[in-house]
Parts: C-alpha cells; structure tokens; sequence
C-alpha cells in the first residue's frame, strides 16, 4: 500500500496557496484543509457580534463565547470543494471578503482562538493523508509533517492575484486597499507572540512570483513523490 504522508503549505499571504493545495489534494485523494478559512470564520463571527470593528475589540467577550463557536468544512458534491460553515450557516462568500481579511489578523493573534482550531485541525489530519495550508501547520500543527512548503512571491503580484479573485466576483475593491491588506496582514502575522508566522527549518521556499499553476504543480508533486518513496 502506497504511504501516506502529511503535507503542510504554509506562507505569506495570497500566495495561491489553497489553489495549489487543492489540485494537490485532487491528485492525491487525499483530504485538504483551509486553516484560513476557520480563522476568518471566528472573525465573521467577531464582527457579526459588534466584538470587533476597525477601532475597537472585545477580545474577552469572544474568549467567553469561544465553546458557542462551532466552525465545520462540508463537502459540496457540485463544487468539488468544502465549504465553511459558521453555526450551521453556509459562510463560503461571505468570509473571504476584504472586510474580512481586514480584521482577521488580530483575531488570530489570540492564543484562545488559535488554541481552539489548532485541536481541530490536528484532529482532521490525525489520519496523515492530508493538505493543510495556512501559517504554522509546518510550525505548530504537523511539526512532524513529511512535506513542507513554504509559499512567498512579491508584494505586488500577490495584491494584484488577490485583487482579480475580489474583482471577478463583482466586489468593489481597490487595488492599493489590497496590497496594504496583504502587507499589514503579512506584519501582524509574523510579528505575533503565538505561532508567528515563519519558515520552518525544514520547509522548503517556493517563490511562485513567475510561476504557473501547472509549474507549480508538478514541482511539488515531484517532491511528494519523493517522500512517499523516502
Ligand atoms: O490563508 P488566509 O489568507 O485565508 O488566512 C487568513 C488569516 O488567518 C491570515 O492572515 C492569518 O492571520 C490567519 N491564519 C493563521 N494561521 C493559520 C491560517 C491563517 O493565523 N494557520
């Protein structure tokens, strides 16, 4: 039987990541995780609840409503992929938002909130088989992952992916908007005492600023094929 390895993608912020790591998971048959998308979710649920806007924060009304929170991937047969689900409402769309990515930094600097997913998602890699993408899987969550990736490309090339996605689905975004979001996100995520956002030693760097999809794709497979066999 062919062995089962974990794979970790961690990195700078709108380095295509999940895409890479979704067509990774395909070829695999093995399952993937969002990370991102369980912190942005916490963070839908911060901002529903008047926690947390631009200027303020009520870290500890969240800490207390933190056993409430119930944050769960379902697989949509017609999509291909698993959807985010907040309290049983579907929050796909919404938690992908730049309203969204603006506060989900200093949500994720809480060591309650990370303390929460990060049992989560070790419980749905327990089995290996599996993508993990986000900023400490290679760190904290799987330090003993077989694979790791450490995805960056340049400021400007991520902001002007992330600001395509925002455009094609009819949001009303600005460009320079986004490459300050991709930036401040980048500082607060690496700046933070918990689970900062680094390298690990031995991830391997994946600068994908002049690389296709499919470049991509088949570098990484080749490196999984490796550890595979190793
Ligand atoms: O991956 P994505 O850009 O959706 O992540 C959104 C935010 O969630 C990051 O900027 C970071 O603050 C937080 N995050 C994290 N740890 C992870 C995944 C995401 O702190 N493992």
């Amino acid at each position: 039987m062919t062995k089962k390895i974990t794979i970790a993608i961690d990195g700078l912020s709108s380095t295509g990541k999940s895409t890479i790591a979704k067509k990774i998971s395909k070829k695999l048959g093995y399952i993937y995780v969002d990370t991102g998308a369980m912190y942005r979710a916490v963070t839908l649920y911060a901002m529903n609840k008047h926690y947390i806007t631009s200027d303020t924060f009520e870290v500890e009304k969240l800490i207390l409503d933190l056993p409430k929170i119930d944050v769960s991937f379902r697989f949509n047969e017609e999509l291909g992929f698993a959807e985010m689900f907040l309290n049983d409402v579907n929050v796909e769309r919404r938690i992908r938002s730049l309203e969204v990515s603006k506060l989900v930094s200093p949500v994720a600097a809480i060591s309650e909130v990370r303390k929460k997913l990060v049992k989560s998602q070790q419980e749905m890699g327990k089995n290996r088989a599996v993508v993990m993408d986000g900023r400490d899987i290679g760190t904290v969550v799987f330090p003993d992952a077989e694979l790791k990736l450490f995805m960056t490309a340049s400021d400007d090339k991520r902001a002007t992916r992330r600001y395509k996605e925002l455009l094609d689905r009819g949001d009303n975004v600005n460009f320079k908007e986004i490459l300050h979001n991709v930036q401040e996100r980048d500082r607060i995520d690496s700046e933070r005492e918990d689970s900062p956002l680094v390298k690990a030693d031995d991830a391997i760097e994946i600068d994908n600023s002049n690389m296709g999809l499919e470049e991509q794709f088949e570098r990484i497979l080749s490196l999984v094929e490796q550890r595979i066999n190793d």
